[in-house]
This record gives C-alpha cells, sequence and structure tokens, in this order.
C-alpha cells in the first residue's frame, strides 16, 4: 500500500524515504480511506447514527455492531448508554451532501 506525501499529495512507495515528486520530508500520512472522519450519517441510523458512524468510518459490520451495542447496553448498563451518550454529542452529524462513495 503506497502513503502520500504530506507535502503535495502524490502517491509515495511505503518503503520511500523522500517524495519522488517534490523531494520533501519523510512523513507521510496515511490513505485518506485510513483517516476517514467520524460522522453520523442522516439516513442509515436507528436512533442517533452512532453506531453507523463507526462502521462506516473503521469497516465494522453495522448489524453485528449494533447487536453488541444492545447486549452492552443490557449488560453494562449505564456505562454503554452513557458513551452512547457521548458519542452523540461528540460525532457531528453528516452534512447535508451526497456521499463521496
Ligand atoms: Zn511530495
Amino acid at each position: 500500500m503506497n502513503n502520500f506525501c504530506s507535502a503535495c499529495g502524490s502517491s509515495v512507495p511505503a518503503d520511500a524515504r523522500f517524495c519522488p515528486a517534490c523531494g520533501v520530508g519523510t512523513r507521510f500520512s496515511q490513505p485518506a480511506t485510513a483517516t476517514r472522519q467520524l460522522f453520523r450519517p442522516l439516513y442509515d441510523r436507528r436512533i442517533a447514527g452512532v453506531c453507523a458512524a463507526m462502521s462506516r468510518a473503521w469497516g465494522w459490520d453495522i448489524g453485528l455492531l449494533r447487536v453488541l451495542t444492545v447486549i452492552c447496553g443490557i449488560f453494562l448498563f449505564p456505562l454503554t448508554e452513557i458513551v452512547y451518550l457521548a458519542c452523540w454529542i461528540g460525532i457531528p452529524e453528516e452534512l447535508l451532501a451526497p456521499p463521496l462513495l
């Protein structure tokens, strides 16, 4: 998997120490797919979209995540509910723009 130059944004081989395009730096950011931001989608949600946000950002199975959330909500009460509320407040809502998929 290639990295991306933090200076010019061009693709850089994973083992490269300098950007072949601009020659800058040894610190390359991860590909955009690995740094997708958390946001709560407007439509694919059940309560507040917290599970949907996590499954989209990190590639988790949304059904499994929801089942685990409910199970944890029962057995870890009220810890899961507090975390869920914190995520509800902390994770921004998706903007009214079409997804870039
Ligand atoms: Zn560069």
